[in-house]
C-alpha cells in the first residue's frame, strides 16, 4: 500500500469527530491494504501511531532538532527559518507541510513512498547507536522527506517524533475490523452511511464486536486478530486462546466510597483482600521462561530478578499466568513500604542487583488465570483461588498469597480494612465469588476502597527551566488532564513535592531527565512537552480559572509520585475533574445551611 493512502486517512480522521464514521474510514483502508500479517501489523500500528509494539520499549528516538535539519535537507530552506516557521505554526508537521508545498509545486514526485518503507525506515532510525548514528538517522529519514508529498511529510515528521494525535482508541480498530472483514452479511446499510442504529442486523453486530473484542483480550495482538478475522472470519476468531508468554491486560476495579457499597457491588458472602500498594504484575511462564508484564503490558523481567527467583522456588506448575502485585519491603523489619519504593525498580536499567537488595520485593498472588495447559478465565473468583493455593507454596517475604477472608457482613469488612490499614496497605479489595475474571475491564467483578483523600493522576506537558539552586533542572510543571476526546488540558501548575537531593522519593534531577526525552519546544525557560509523564497529584480544593485551559485550576497542588504504572491515556479526565468541583461545591454549600 501507497504511505499516501495512510496519510490521506490520517487527515480525515484528525478531522472527524465521530468514532463510528473513524472506524468506517480505517475500515476502508485495511481491506485495501490488508494481504500479509506484515500489513496487518505495519498499519494497525501505524494507525496508532507507532511502530513497536507495547510490550516493546524501543522508540523511534528521532529529536525536534534532528527533524528541522531534516527538512533543511529535503526542502531547501535554512534551519532558522524552519525555526521561526515553527514558531508561528506550532507543529513541525505543518511546517513540513507547507515547505515542502513551496518547494515542489513544479516538481514532479519521484517514486511513491510504501507504506512498508516508512515502517522499516522507522524501525531503522530507532536501531542506529552508536557512533556515526545521528548521521545515518537523519540521512534515512531526509530521504523520506524529500520522496514525500506535503501531506505526507506532514505525518512522517508526526510519526518520526511519536506525536501522530489522531485519535485512534482500540475501540474503534476493533469496530472497524468487525466492519472490513467480517460485514459478508451485510450488516452495515452502505448508502444510510455509518450512523448509530443504521445495521441492518444489530444483534449479528453485537456477536462480532465481542468475538473480535475477545480475541484482542486473550492474544493482546490487534495486528493479529485483524490479520485473522481476514483470512479466517469469526471461526478463526473463536480458535484464539489465552497462551502463557503474550501480555494480556489485568483486570481493574472500580472505587466504592463505603463498604456498604461495596458489598452491595460484589453480593455476599464476599472475598476481601489487603490492597497492596504496589506494582501490578502479571507473570507468565512457559518453556521454562517467566516473564513479567505490568499493566500497560510492559515487559520488566529484567528490573525483578528476587520476583523471578521465587516463582522458580515457589510455583511447580510448568506453564502459567499469575496476577499480582509486586511490593516494596523494609530488608530489615520485612515491613510493606509504600509503592515510591518499587517505583525506583521499576525505572532501574543498571546495577538492578545493588537495588534489589537494598529495597527488597515480595510478590503477593491473588488470582491465577492459566495453569499447565488449563485456561481459568472463565472460573469463579472462588475456583481460581482454591486453583492458586494449590499452585504455589508460599516463601515468607519473597512469594506470598494475598492476605484473604470470607466475610458476610459490614462489620467483618470494616474490621479487615482496618487491619489491612494497620498493616501498612493502601486498603483493602471485594471480590465477587462467582465472578470470572473480565480481561481488561472495571465491571465490578471486583471493587477497591482507600481513605478517601482525592488525588488526581495528571500529565506533566510543560515545565519551566530553574533557577538559582535549581538551575539545570526542570521545575514548576505544567498538569493536564484529559478530556472525552483525548485533548490533554491544562489544570494547574506544580513546583512542590520533589526532593532536591538524591534520596528515595523522586528528585528534580530525576525527573529533569524523565522528561528530557519530551521536550517538543523550547521558548525562554519554557518548555513544552509530549504528555508522557504521569504524576499523582494531591491538591486542596478546586477552583473556577481562566488561566488553565480546563477552565479550573488546582489550589496547592503536590506531586505524590510518579505513575509508571499508568499511561498518559488513562490520567484523570476534565469530567472527573469538573465532578469533584460539584461535590466540592455542594458540601460547603451544605456546611453554611
Ligand atoms: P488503583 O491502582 O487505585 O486503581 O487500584 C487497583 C490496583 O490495586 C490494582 O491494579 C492492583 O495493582 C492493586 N491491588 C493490590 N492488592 C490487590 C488485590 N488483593 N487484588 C487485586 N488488586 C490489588
Amino acid at each position: 500500500m501507497q504511505y499516501i493512502d495512510l496519510a490521506a486517512v490520517y487527515d480525515s480522521l484528525v478531522a472527524e469527530p465521530s468514532s463510528l464514521k473513524k472506524a468506517a474510514l480505517i475500515a476502508t483502508l485495511l481491506k485495501k491494504g490488508v494481504t500479509t500479517k506484515q500489513d496487518a501489523l505495519e498499519l494497525i500500528l501505524l494507525l496508532q501511531g507507532k511502530v513497536f509494539s507495547q510490550a516493546d520499549e524501543a522508540k523511534i528516538g528521532y529529536s525536534t532538532r534532528l527533524v528541522i535539519k531534516s527538512i533543511a535537507i529535503s526542502a531547501g530552506f535554512s534551519e532558522k527559518e524552519i525555526e521561526e516557521r515553527w514558531r508561528s505554526l506550532g507543529d513541525l508537521g505543518l511546517v513540513a507541510e507547507e515547505l515542502l508545498h513551496k518547494k515542489k509545486q513544479n516538481v514532479l514526485f519521484s517514486s511513491p513512498l510504501s507504506v512498508d518503507e516508512v515502517f522499516s525506515s522507522f524501525r531503522k532510525i530507532a536501531s542506529y547507536t552508536g557512533e556515526g548514528s545521528v548521521s545515518q538517522k537523519v540521512k534515512l529519514f531526509s530521504r523520506l522527506l524529500s520522496s514525500a508529498t506535503p501531506l505526507e511529510a506532514k505525518y512522517l515528521v508526526r510519526g518520526v517524533l511519536e506525536e501522530l494525535r489522531v485519535g485512534v482508541a482500540e475501540g474503534t480498530l476493533r469496530d472497524a475490523i468487525v466492519r472490513a472483514f467480517l460485514d459478508q452479511d451485510g450488516m452495515f446499510e452502505q448508502d444510510e452511511g455509518v450512523d448509530e442504529g443504521k445495521y441492518n442486523d444489530r444483534e449479528q453486530y453485537v456477536v462480532r464486536v465481542s468475538a473480535v473484542q475477545r480475541a484482542i483480550d486473550l492474544s493482546g495482538d490487534l495486528a493479529l486478530v485483524c490479520y485473522i478475522a481476514k483470512t479466517e472470519g469469526l471461526e478463526g476468531l473463536e480458535k484464539i486462546r489465552l497462551v502463557p508468554g503474550s501480555p494480556i491486560r489485568v483486570m481493574l476495579g472500580p472505587k466504592m466510597e463505603t463498604i456498604e457499597q461495596a458489598l452491595k457491588t460484589v453480593g455476599v458472602p464476599a472475598a476481601i483482600e489487603y490492597k497492596y500498594d504496589g506494582f501490578r504484575i502479571l507473570a507468565h511462564k512457559v518453556n521454562g521462561v517467566i516473564s513479567l508484564y505490568t499493566r500497560k503490558l510492559e515487559l520488566v523481567t529484567n528490573q525483578f530478578p528476587e520476583v523471578v527467583a521465587a516463582l522458580n522456588k515457589g510455583v511447580a506448575a510448568k506453564e502459567f499466568i499469575l496476577d499480582g502485585e509486586a511490593v516494596g519491603i523494609d530488608p530489615k523489619t520485612k515491613k510493606y513500604l509504600p509503592f515510591q519504593f518499587v517505583s525506583q525498580r521499576i525505572r532501574r536499567k543498571y546495577r538492578i542487583d545493588e537495588l534489589a537488595k537494598k529495597l527488597p520485593c515480595v510478590f503477593v498472588v491473588f488470582d491465577a488465570l492459566f495453569a499447565d495447559g488449563v485456561t481459568l478465565l472463565d472460573e469463579s473468583n472462588e475456583h481460581r483461588r482454591a486453583a492458586l493455593e494449590k499452585l504455589l507454596v508460599p516463601l515468607p517475604h519473597e512469594l506470598e498469597l494475598a492476605t484473604r477472608k470470607i466475610i458476610s457482613s459490614e462489620q467483618e469488612a470494616q474490621e479487615f480494612y482496618e487491619r489491612s490499614l494497620g498493616a501498612g496497605n493502601e486498603g483493602v479489595m471485594f471480590k465477587n465469588l462467582s465472578s470470572p475474571y473480565a480481561l481488561g475491564k472495571r465491571v465490578g467483578h471486583m471493587v477497591k476502597m482507600k481513605p478517601t483523600l482525592e488525588t488526581f493522576d495528571l500529565v506533566i506537558v510543560g515545565a519551566e527551566w530553574g533557577e538559582g539552586k535549581r538551575s539545570g533542572w526542570l521545575t514548576s510543571f505544567l498538569l493536564a488532564c484529559r478530556t472525552f476526546d483525548g485533548e490533554y488540558v491544562s489544570v494547574g501548575r506544580v513546583g512542590t513535592g520533589l526532593k532536591e537531593k538524591e534520596e528515595l522519593g523522586v528528585s528534580f534531577s530525576e525527573m529533569t531527565e524523565l522528561l528530557r526525552p519530551y521536550i517538543l519546544e523550547e521558548v525562554g525557560r519554557e518548555v513544552r512537552l509530549t504528555p508522557h509523564i504521569v504524576v499523582e497529584v494531591a491538591f486542596e480544593e478546586i477552583q473556577k480559572s481562566t488561566t488553565y485551559e480546563a477552565g479550573f485550576a488546582l489550589r496547592f497542588p503536590r506531586i505524590l509520585r510518579l505513575r509508571d504504572d499508568r499511561g498518559s491515556d488513562s490520567i484523570t479526565s476534565l469530567d472527573h475533574v469538573a465532578d469533584i468541583f460539584d461535590d466540592q461545591r455542594h458540601a460547603t454549600q451544605k456546611n453554611r445551611s
